[in-house]
């Protein structure tokens, strides 16, 4: 499976999704406008707020990955799940609101290293 968007919460626990179910659900879900709380104007990456979150997969139509997804959100450690574009070489140097920072912080338990610095 070539990974394409990852869904991450504060405890590190996450749902990886492949480009066409990435593709599909952002389709369905109309890019999760309705529960962005902050984002990266270049790419995917974004902080969603989990009951929002959860609102939009109950009124979308199905998708096989929504249930994952609920459940991510549903056992959240914080109010915020993190969106991750895992296809892009964007370090979001656009992205300059505290949604940034928040985001980095969630994801950088998940890295190897720091992430890139913009
Ligand atoms: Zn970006």
């Amino acid at each position: 499976m070539l990974e394409s968007l990852a869904f991450v919460d504060d405890d590190g626990e996450e749902v990886v999704l492949d480009a066409d179910e990435a593709q599909s659900l952002l389709t369905l879900v109309e890019n999760f406008e309705a529960a962005t709380v902050s984002a990266c104007p270049g790419c995917r990456s974004r902080v969603l707020a989990c009951v929002a979150l959860v609102d939009l997969l109950d009124d979308a139509p199905p998708h096989p990955r929504a249930r994952e997804l609920l459940e991510l959100a549903d056992d959240a450690p914080t109010l915020h799940l993190y969106a991750w574009d895992l296809t892009t070489q964007c370090v979001h140097p656009a992205w300059r609101d505290p949604g940034h920072t928040e985001w980095m912080e969630a994801l950088v338990d998940l890295l190897d290293g720091p992430p890139p610095r913009s």
